[in-house]
């Protein structure tokens, strides 16, 4: 089972690809969808999983759904946001993070909409997906922020990030619950994070003593 990232600008999507099929993790901005649609056709991809309901995640969900004829999923509890990105207030401390909230509240659009037709809340295992993965519930960044962990990696949406240098979430709409959530992520064991924004890094890069 391999991991792979599709990079799309500023955000990734990743493919997590398994012996019966694969699962692609998030959906990025409209403008490449044909680019993610040509990454992925011949790839069977059985699930679209969304790691939350930020329109840089959803954009082409309804697009890569009707292509390639996958469910989509994600956490009930963000379903709210595709159909109203401005409904939860997000919140930063620091100067990076205020910068880069300034900039995703310009972004929020209406995103396509689309069916869900799974509806995750962690600890849901994908096998019948095709590869060996399990939801994990990873709120604060938003309220049905999952990640996906596969093997010794974890995808984590934008519970971390990883612009200039690996960090928690830059913006939350919870600072508290999101610090437990990067707690959690520490004690599932992975060896390597797989972030929404930049590249995949090391836990030891950010939780000391590994
Ligand atoms: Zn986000
Ligand atoms: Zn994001």
């Amino acid at each position: 089972m391999a991991v792979e990232r599709i990079r799309c600008g500023m955000v990734n999507c990743w493919l997590i690809r398994g012996a019966d099929g694969s699962v692609l993790v998030d959906a990025a901005v409209p403008r490449y969808k044909d680019q993610i649609y040509d990454r992925v056709k011949d790839c069977n991809v059985r699930l679209i999983l969304l790691t939350h309901g930020h329109p840089d995640h959803v954009g082409n969900a309804a697009y890569l759904a009707e292509r390639l004829g996958a469910p989509v999923a994600m956490h009930g509890a963000d379903m709210e946001l595709v159909k109203n990105p401005k409904g939860r207030k997000l919140y930063a401390d620091t100067a990076l993070g205020k910068f880069l909230l300034g900039g995703t509240e310009r972004s929020l659009y209406k995103p396509h909409k689309f069916e869900l037709s799974v509806a995750f809340k962690g600890g849901e295992k994908l096998d019948e997906y095709g590869v060996e993965a399990r939801i994990v519930a990873l709120p604060g960044h938003t309220e049905g922020s999952v990640g996906v962990l596969a093997g010794d990696e974890m995808i984590v949406g934008d519970a971390m990030f990883n612009v200039l240098k690996p960090t928690v979430a830059r913006m939350y709409e919870d600072r508290d619950v999101m610090m437990d959530s990067v707690t959690h992520i520490r004690l599932t064991g992975c060896k390597r994070i797989l972030p929404g924004h930049g590249g995949a890094f090391g836990v030891e890069r950010f939780f000391a003593g590994g």
